[in-house]
């Protein structure tokens, strides 16, 4: 029998100032959630006041790890040391592999005043911590949308649903990454890979997740946007929405189960991995 995925944590974000100060809820990456195996932050940034934004993440490096960006609204002007740059626009996607090094600007400008999206990190194991960096966009067009049984509106960035593909493919913590829409009195439920960690993040309007078999004994749990559900393990999750829409990203990856030690923006398996980046950044050999 199929095992449902229970929640069995429920995390607030907390608000932090970060590149030349720009103000974003974090979830993964704070004292409360340090580490997600394989997730090491995730962001959530939105405003309509184009002070909260504007100051962007001027040039930076990282090493490591890769870094998720899916933009709902605005645009972001970018640039990176292997030769890519552009403005980002709604429902992009930019998977970056940081791999050996990388250094990018990621510079938010207003549309309509408004901007919003979301970081998300993507811890690499050793073996690829310094394999060569890798730039992946997807336009809105290029993100396949199907309706789900259940009658929510899913766009697939990265996995897989009925055989659907994600835009985003070969990425090593064989990722899933969903936006899910569920409108009003609708539902929706997903098989999860076991042994995979899984998040949802909830930010528009509020819905339940099935904690139980409805057959033995119904029980769910109620959230409301802005908060990240953690999941417990299994082999699906079911959502519903009562009285609004309820809008979440849903993402799962495979765990690494490595040690990690991190420094900012570079993430590696140990200090002296660390302390070797600080060191090709100062000589200038940081970008092979
Ligand atoms: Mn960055």
């Amino acid at each position: 029998m199929k095992k449902l995925r229970k929640v069995i944590e429920i995390i607030d974000p907390v608000y932090v100032i970060e590149g030349a100060g720009v103000r974003l809820k974090r979830s993964i990456a704070t004292q409360k959630l340090d580490y997600l195996d394989p997730f090491l932050l995730f962001d959530h940034f939105g405003s309509d006041d184009p002070e909260d934004y504007i100051a962007g993440f001027p040039m930076h490096p990282h090493r490591g790890i890769e870094t998720v960006t899916y933009l709902l609204d605005g645009r972001v002007k970018h640039k990176d040391s292997i030769g890519n740059q552009g403005i980002l626009k709604k429902d992009t996607v930019q998977w970056m592999t940081s791999g050996s090094g990388i250094i990018h600007e990621e510079m938010p400008r207003p549309y309509n005043g408004k901007m919003e999206g979301f970081q998300l990190w993507v811890n690499l194991p050793a073996k690829l911590k310094m394999t060569t960096p890798r730039y992946q966009e997807v336009k809105s067009s290029q993100v396949p949308k199907i309706n789900s049984e259940g009658g929510a509106i899913v766009k697939i960035i990265a996995g897989e649903i009925r055989g659907v593909k994600g835009a985003v493919t070969e990425i090593f913590a064989d990722p899933m990454y969903l936006d899910v829409n569920i409108p009003t009195g609708s539902s929706f439920e997903q098989p999860i890979k076991p042994g995979h960690t899984a998040f949802a993040y909830i930010f528009q309007g509020e819905g339940t997740f099935e904690e139980l078999d409805p057959k033995s004994q119904e029980k769910e749990t109620i959230v409301q946007s802005t908060k990240l559900v953690i999941f417990g393990d299994g082999d699906y999750i079911k959502a519903k929405s009562k009285k609004t829409p309820f809008r979440f990203l849903l993402i799962s990856g495979k765990p690494l189960n490595e040690p990690i030690a991190r420094y900012g923006p570079f993430v590696m398996n140990t200090t002296d991995e660390i302390e070797q980046a600080i060191k090709d950044l100062q000589n200038h050999e940081f970008v092979k």
